[in-house]
């Protein structure tokens, strides 16, 4: 039986090492090199190489391949002085990385070079406790929920899209929510507009959903207009900085505005749309993908808008397109998996099928086209006096 010394020699013979030194003109050629930390939380804590990402040694077989799925990647594994990285870099060869390092000396021989060092914001311990469910998924982790945290997601309509998605993104802890609506609390929006209760009849919705998110989760800060979205007002609101549009428009006329001021300022837009037992969604990226406008260039002429008596929604519906919704929203802020930008999703409650259709950007789009024909917002006139809620 070996002892640790004995293992330890045996382990560094079979790894290969590089210098602090050498480690640090990588990170300065970022060369595409991946700095893996496997100390304990405390350590991480308490300041870690600029970049790195965080396994610790205790699940890094857990967690390395969705932080790393790309096994030809250089990684550079350290630890506090580097003994413990030497048994991870082992480990590491060992689930298919061909290109692993162990950093000599580790962190504190980092340290005493005087090189940059990340010290990272700390969540606290009630917030510990509230996002552990994300703390133990590699992909969100403490950093990505900082990013949560730190993003700013401005929903357009607090009705039966908007329910849901801000639900979700104040409990996921998105730290500031922007809501868009004129509206108040009616007895015939609570079959599906969530956020709302009863005992909030004929108040605002804003203010009833700013009442329902604060009791959720206190670290969400809620920033509220009472206001109709129009050419008058987009400019001043976007203006306010927000990560992510999600709209949940149950109108042309702000659908449209939303589009046309989301790519002019270059913000995504969570499309999401609902009638009767369908329901559609996808992600507008200005740069990336189309915009609603490359589909639909101009709103349909009112007689083919649908009437609003036809009007009509299940109750659950946009209890899914609004959460599929916020699961685009919160990647995007992550970073993480494919994004619905140039698909669009459709989904059918009766059948319970989601299909899903390729959208390309058009050349020729009057708006994010080669040839811009809008260049100004449009305030096109309600299709009915009375919109049908969504
Ligand atoms: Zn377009």
């Amino acid at each position: 039986m070996a002892t640790y010394r004995e293992l330890l020699a045996q382990v560094k013979t079979e790894i290969d090492e590089i210098s602090t030194v050498e480690a640090h003109e990588r990170l300065e050629l970022s060369d595409g090199s991946i700095f893996v930390d496997v100390r304990e939380t405390d350590e991480w804590d308490e300041g870690h190489i600029p970049g790195a990402v965080y396994t610790g040694r205790g699940r890094l077989e857990q967690r390395i391949e969705g932080l790393v799925p790309d096994k030809t990647r250089p990684l550079v594994v350290y630890c506090s002085a580097g003994s413990r990285s030497a048994f991870s870099a082992k480990v590491l060869e060992e689930l298919g990385y061909v290109d692993v390092v162990n950093l000599a000396g580790g962190f504190s021989d980092w340290k005493r070079n005087g090189y940059e060092v990340t010290i990272p914001r700390a969540l606290t311990p009630e917030q510990r406790a509230r996002y552990s469910r994300h703390l133990l998924i590699p992909e969100v982790g403490e950093e990505g929920q900082q990013r949560l945290l730190d993003a700013r997601v401005l929903l357009v309509g607090a009705g039966g899209l908007g329910s849901p998605a801000s639900l979700y993104l104040a409990a996921a802890g998105i730290g500031t929510l922007g809501i868009v609506d004129a509206d108040v609390v009616d007895e015939s929006n609570l079959q599906r507009q969530i956020v709302h209760s009863t005992e909030r009849l004929g108040e605002a919705k804003v203010e009833s959903a700013k009442r329902t998110i604060e009791a959720l989760n206190p670290d969400v800060k809620v920033v509220a207009y009472q206001e109709r979205l129009t050419s008058e007002n987009v400019d001043r609101i976007l203006a306010d900085g927000w990560d992510v549009i999600v709209d949940g428009a149950d109108n042309f006329p702000t659908r449209y505005l939303v589009n046309d001021a989301s790519v002019w300022s270059g913000i995504p837009v969570v499309h999401g749309s609902i009638f009767r037992f369908e329901g559609q969604v996808t992600l507008f990226q200005p740069g990336v993908g189309p915009c609603y406008r490359c589909l639909f260039p101009q709103p349909p002429p009112p007689e083919l808008a649908p009437s609003c008596a036809e009007g009509g929604v299940l109750g659950v519906l946009p209890g899914i397109i609004g959460s599929i919704q916020a699961n685009e929203a919160l990647k995007l802020v992550l970073d993480r998996g494919d994004s619905l930008a140039g698909r669009l999703l459709l989904f059918d409650a009766l059948g319970t099928t989601l299909d899903e259709v390729t959208v390309r950007r058009n050349p020729d789009c009057p708006v994010c086209g080669d040839h811009p024909t809008i260049t100004e917002y449009i305030d096109y006139v309600e299709f009915c006096n009375a919109p049908v809620e969504v």
